[in-house]
């Protein structure tokens, strides 16, 4: 599918260049002075970094086409024709208009680093096909997560009242990052918290012994926990209470299992999959009950309950399903992409448990599927005849993200975007009443 050419260029960059540094070109000027944007920059300069190399990003202007590389700044540009019907034009015309990837360096012991750059690239440039799954992104908890962070910051405002907020307020390193930027202090244990401070819990929910200690250190507490989070944590109150044994279905360590099974230690026990069911024993198997965590596969999750109930046939579970919708959404826009893609990319960070389980989804179907923090973690490999690629994000990745990759892509050649849309979400929850009251 590659309609690019290679070429190597005398070189000038607008932005220093150190010494044992490779440059990734983001605008280029063609010695006639016409002007490409290079918007695949970010995953250039990404597969570069990943790999050790000390990169720069900034615009370029091409001097002259050269034979080769020769002194001073090289830069080796992997350009598309403007449009198919050009793709025979003689290798680095310059003045197209089509898309171009730009890496220079000027010490010579770099060349090869900048030539097997370029090269990879080039071997993926062209047209491509986006089938983007909807719904993706944000959902209404962790927007609503989100928000209390972002009103309280603006309630308190500089050199007010500190806002400490333990554990991630949502799992994803952009949103931590812009919230750390604003003034938000992130913690994991409340002992890191001064008494008597401002303090938010999670998205993710807190077991009741956080609760305890809050109070003991005379904390002001804000509850970002997410509704359906909550009403988890209700229903294992509510089975304790009767009696039963609680089979937490939910992956051991994950902050929101952790919370919901400090609502009864005694009675719960956590289970990841089928397979742990066989080796359950619990005290009385007439008073058996099941939770789950919000963000499992919904398919996995379904066999996991079937095993619970071939083992113990009077375990009960809660009136509707703990997954919730916004997972249970995401999981069936992305079904609805994977089939057509030759390869799906899931926006998210690692400890998103629900863009984890997209990326599984996709490779259980077949489909090579990757996770992204954002468009600098896509390599070049994972492109090689890839015609379609179905994209998601996780519901706590931000929507921006998602543009930002549709730009990165649309650096390697023309874009077809289509969004599939499976449903429409209108979900919202009304922020907790200690923000509502300040607004
Ligand atoms: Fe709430 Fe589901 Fe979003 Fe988690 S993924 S914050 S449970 S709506």
């Amino acid at each position: 599918m590659s309609r690019s050419s290679v070429a190597w260029y005398a070189a000038a960059p607008a932005v220093a260049l150190p010494a044992g540094h490779v440059l990734v070109a983001d605008e280029l000027v063609w010695p006639d002075g016409r002007v490409t944007a290079c918007s695949a920059a970010p995953m250039a300069a990404g597969a570069l970094s990943a790999t050790g190399h000390r990169v720069v990003t900034g615009p370029v202007r091409l001097l002259k086409e050269r034979e080769g590389a020769g002194s001073g700044l090289q830069a080796a540009v992997a350009r598309t024709a403007a449009s198919p019907d050009r793709a025979g034009e003689a290798v680095g015309t310059e003045g197209s208009d089509g898309a171009a990837v730009l890496v220079a360096a000027s010490d010579a012991g770099l060349r090869p680093v900048v030539e097997a750059a370029v090269d990879s690239w080039a071997q993926v440039m062209g047209p491509r096909a986006v089938l983007l799954a909807s719904p993706r992104s944000f959902c209404a908890g962790v927007e609503r997560a989100i928000d209390v962070v972002e009103a309280l910051l603006k309630q308190h405002g500089s050199g007010g009242r500190r806002v400490f907020v333990r554990k991630q307020i949502v799992h994803n390193t952009h949103v931590i990052a812009d919230l750390i930027g604003r003034g938000a202090v992130f913690v994991e244990e409340l002992d890191e918290v001064p008494e008597g401070a401002l303090v938010v819990f999670s998205a993710h929910g807190v077991s009741p012994q956080v609760r305890v200690e809050a109070a003991r250190r005379d904390l002001t507490v804000v509850d970002a926990t997410c509704p359906l989070v909550t009403k988890v944590h209700a229903e294992a109150r509510r089975f304790a209470e009767r009696g039963s044994s609680i089979v937490l279905i939910g992956h051991a360590g994950h902050e929101e299992v952790e919370g919901t099974y400090g609502e009864a230690p005694d009675a719960t026990v956590v289970v990841g999959s089928a397979q742990d069911i066989a080796g359950l024993e619990l005290p009385d198997p007439s008073k058996v009950t099941y939770l789950t965590q919000t963000t499992l596969a919904v398919a996995e999750t379904r066999e996991t309950i079937a095993a619970l109930k071939e083992r113990f046939p009077q375990a009960r579970g809660p009136g509707s399903e703990d997954i919730c919708y916004a997972t249970t959404n995401r999981q069936h826009a992305l079904q609805a992409v994977t089939e057509q893609a030759d390869l799906v990319l899931v926006l998210g960070s690692e400890n998103s448990s629900n863009s984890v389980r997209l990326v599984e989804l996709a490779r259980k179907a077949g489909t090579p599927a990757h996770l992204i923090e954002d468009a600098s973690h896509i390599r070049p490999d994972w492109l090689r005849d890839v015609a379609t690629v179905g994209l998601s994000a996780g519901a706590s990745a931000p929507p921006a993200l998602v543009q930002e990759t549709l730009a990165a892509l649309a650096g390697l050649g023309p874009l077809a975007v289509e969004e599939r849309i499976t449903t429409t979400e209108d979900t919202y929850f009304a922020p907790p009443a200690a923000v509502r009251k300040n607004r």
